[in-house]
Order: structure tokens, then sequence, then C-alpha cells
């Protein structure tokens, strides 16, 4: 049963009722003896009631059991398991004594593992510490569409700092030892300012700060760091003044499509913006939020965009440009750089956050076509003449490289395909392999694999992306009927 994260208090009727009916009264514990689940549950505790304490051989320290800390823990589970069971087949009820909620990181699911398919088995669930520190804080901890993450302190530094710059709430429980790890985490995700510390909450020695003032030295296991909701912390109003003298920019890249690849990181930045700048198609990608503004705008405008971002962190702003695919592939990176290279932006900070780009997407539907040497061109000569345009497709094809071809055409410029594709067959077969990747992740995706002879110009458009291979790239039939193509990382010798 769960007993609730400390005070006898918080223990529910229903645990406090089956304790009164057990015969036998289990907890954990190690080898010092104390257990903080029977501090709890004392006061209602008998004489006739029979004690097990199940006393961890090891809790962190070494051990010199031939099966190592697994082997040493895994004895112990079976042989707690068995002591429990006499009792059971004796026909004594047991009580398993559980700090919080006993299927929440609690040291009684391996007895549950090993028991609950054998015997009739309540589980009785607990307040957990997580309800307990939120509580303490008096902060909500979720709101809305809000999403919170809950995460063990002993996980390596860069997974924590992933998890938590993704997240809107968490709570990071298993501090102690861990500790600096954890504040470190918090500091490379952005959000060590918004961390709370709560120790032994709803517990006698109770305890709670700012995190990023807390001693490493003084912090034990019964103790987490909360992330609460960050509803409160965006939700400026628009006239409300800036928070800082110079807010920032930072240009975030999407991913070709869908939250699955969007970095963790970028997830987080648009989390933590004040202003979201892009064009209106690829800002609808950016679940709204409430206290954020959104300023969408027509696709060809990116010099303006560019600056009424940069004048927004000159105001103060914390300011999310969003780009498609990769920021700096034919994207919004340039143009705020650009400006940003001058008066009066050249004091405003700029950060580039890296996405998955079309290409890659693409080329993972089909097989690996990108797997040697390849080239990146963008077909669009709004912002280049044709004619580098036309050497470039040249000399790469001359050079035998692989092709991704961005921006390959839209409603009002179809020619260019065609031209690229006479252009390429003076380097190659007419057989040579070239994927058509459109909306490649999004709810539209279709891909296909043609001859270079049979590209029809009709097919493409904005949401397509070229992938054209050199003479090496194989199409395969595969045995499921399905075709792949991979171009080879050995280049033949000459
Ligand atoms: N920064 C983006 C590229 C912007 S240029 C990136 O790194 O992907 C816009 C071009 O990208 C489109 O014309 C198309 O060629 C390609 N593109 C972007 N997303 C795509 C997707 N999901 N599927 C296919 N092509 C895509």
């Amino acid at each position: 049963m769960g007993l609730g994260p400390g005070d006898p208090s918080l223990m529910t009727v229903r645990a406090v009722e089956v304790i009164a009916e057990a015969d036998v009264v289990a907890y954990h514990s190690a080898r010092h003896g104390r257990s903080i689940a029977r501090s709890i549950a004392e006061r209602h505790l008998r004489p006739d009631h029979i004690e097990e304490r199940l006393v961890y051989p090891v809790t962190t320290e070494t051990t010199d059991h031939p099966g190592g800390y697994r082997g040493a823990m895994e004895e112990f589970y079976a042989e707690a398991a068995e002591r429990l069971a006499a009792h059971l087949d004796a026909g004594r009820t047991v009580a398993v004594l559980a700090e919080g909620d006993p299927l929440f990181y609690g040291s009684y699911m391996h007895m549950h593992k090993r028991l609950a398919d054998r015997y009739p088995t309540e589980v009785v669930p607990g307040v957990t510490s997580v309800s307990a520190a939120a509580a303490r804080l008096g902060k909500p901890l979720v709101e809305g569409e809000e999403v919170l993450t809950i995460l063990p302190g002993t996980l390596p530094e860069e997974e924590l700092a992933a998890r938590l710059a993704a997240t809107d709430a968490a709570a990071v429980m298993k501090l102690g030892r861990t500790f600096p790890t954890v504040r470190a985490a918090l500091e490379r995700s952005g959000r060590l300012a918004d961390a709370h510390y709560v120790e032994r909450a709803t517990m006698s020695a109770e305890r709670a700060a700012p995190l990023a003032e807390v001693d490493p030295e003084s912090v034990p296991y019964f103790s987490m760091a909360v992330l609460p909701s960050r509803v409160e912390l965006t939700d400026r109003a628009d006239d409300a003044p800036a928070a800082a003298d110079c807010g920032e920019v930072v240009v975030v890249g999407l991913g070709p499509a869908g939250p699955l690849w969007l970095t963790p990181e970028a997830r987080g930045e648009l989390a933590a913006a004040e202003d979201l700048v892009g064009y209106t198609t690829y800002l609808n990608r950016v679940p709204v939020r409430p206290g954020q503004r959104r300023h969408a705008s027509d696709n060809k405008v990116e010099a303006e965009r560019a600056e009424f971002a940069l004048d927004l962190a000159r105001r103060g702003r914390r300011v999310a440009v969003v780009s498609s695919g990769d920021p700096g592939v034919f994207a919004m990176a340039t143009a705020v750089l650009e400006a940003a290279s001058e008066d009066p932006y050249r004091e405003v900070p700029v950060r580039v956050l890296p996405g998955m780009t079309a290409a890659h997407a693409a080329a993972s539907r089909v097989g690996a076509p990108l797997g040697h040497d390849y080239a990146v061109i963008s077909l669009s000569d709004r912002l280049k003449p044709w004619e580098v345009i036309a050497e470039r497709l040249s000399a790469a094809a001359a050079a035998d490289l692989v092709l991704a071809l961005y921006n390959p055409g839209s409603r009002s410029r179809i020619w260019q395909v065609g031209k690229a594709r006479e252009l390429l067959l003076a380097h190659r077969t007419p057989d040579t392999p070239v994927v058509l990747g459109r909306d490649v992740g999004g709810p539209e995706e279709s891909v296909r694999i043609v001859s270079l002879a049979d590209l029809d110009p009709a097919q493409v458009d904005m949401r397509t992306i070229l992938l054209v291979g050199s003479s090496q790239t194989r199409t395969v039939r595969r045995g499921d009927g399905t075709r792949i193509v991979w171009t080879p990382r050995r280049y033949p010798e000459r």
C-alpha cells in the first residue's frame, strides 16, 4: 500500500483499513534499519502485527556478490518474496508498506512481479511525492495541454537536458548525489531560473528553495527538482514592459514535418519564445500557446521578416523565427544573420538551432541515396540567375555527385525541372533513379522513384524535393516487393 509522501495524515482511508486487517506488515529498509514507510504508518501498527523487515544487502556501496550489484539485488528480491510467500501460504494477510505510491519507483514492485500472479493482490494507491512537492510550492504544476515529464536524476546529464528542454513541467526525482548533474542539466536546458527545490515534502524537516540557491552538499535522496507550469511565466500582456533590456532572436528549424522530427531543443525554444515569427505555413505547424504572440507573413518577405524579428528582440522580446527543415538550408537563418550583421541590429543576440533538412527525410524514405558524396542545389531563380544554376547542375553532374534539388518548382515556376533534366541527361543515363519526395512526413506524403528520362515536371511543386542518383546509385526490388534506392560508399578505381 502507498502511504503518501510523509505526513501520516496524507495516508488514504484504505491504507489504514488494510493495515488494520493485516497479520503481517512488511517494509524495505537499508542496512541502518530505519524505514520512512514504517515511520509514516507507525501510529497504526499494533504489538500483534508480525513485522517483516526486508533489508537491502546494498544501496549505493559496492558488493562482493559474484553477480555484482544486480546479482545481489536479484537474490535479495527472490528471498524477500519467498519470506512473504511463506506468510501467505500460512493464510496470513501481508501489508507491504510503501512511501508515496507503490507502483511509482517503489521497492514494492519487485515483490509485486514475483507474487501478484500467485496470490490475490490489491494495490492501494498513494499520494506521490510529486503531488506533495507541487502542493508545497503552491504553484500550478500542469495546465491545459502542458506536458509533465518525470525524470530520475540518475540519467546522464545530456539525456536530462534534452528532456527538460522539450517538456513544459517536470519533476526530477532521486536527487542526493545526482544533484550537481541535475543542476547542470537544468542550466544547459535554460530552465534553471524556473526550477524549484523541495526536500522532504510534508515531512517534519521539509525545506523548499529556488534550486539555483541550494548547496549541493546539503541535498538528501528525499528531495526533488520541480519545474512548475510555465503558463504563468509566458503569460505576459502585450503591452507589458520587456523582461530584459535586450531580447534575443533564435532561428528555429522545425524539421521537414511533424513533431517526430522536431528536436527537443527546438521544441523547448518554441515554448519559451514570447514572439513567433515566420511564413504562415510553417507557423501553422507550431501549436498555439497562451501568452505568445504570433506574427505570420508571406513567404516572399524574408528580409522584412528578419528585421521585424530583430526589432522585437531589440525591445527586449524573446523571439523565435521559424523555418521548415534546417533554418540554414535555403531558409531564414541567412536572412536574419544578414540583417544582424548591420546597424542597428549588430548587438542583438542571435542563435541558430538546427533541424532535419528535407533531403535527409526524403532519402530515408527510399533507403540511402545520399550514402556517397552529394551536392545540394536550389532550382529557384528568384535569388540567383538561372545561368548560375545551370552551370552548377552541369558541374555537379559532371563530377558524378548525387543531387538534392530543393525548390524545384511551383505553380508559377515550372520550366526549371525540364531544363534541369535536359542538362543532367548530358551526363547521366536515362535510367538514373530520381526520387520525388512530396510533403515527406506530412499528411500528403508521396514518395516516388522514377527514371531521369521519365521525370515529369508537372509532378513537381513547392513541397517536392528531388534526389537524383549518380552513376553508382542502385535501385533494388526487395523480397517484400518494395523498391529501395542506395548509393554505395565505395567508388570504382580509375
Ligand atoms: N530549410 C528547408 C528548405 C527550405 S527551401 C530544409 O532544410 O528542408 C523549401 C524546399 O524544401 C521545398 O521547395 C522543397 O524542395 C523542400 N522541402 C521542405 N520540406 C519538405 C518536405 N516535407 N517534403 C519534401 N520537400 C520538402
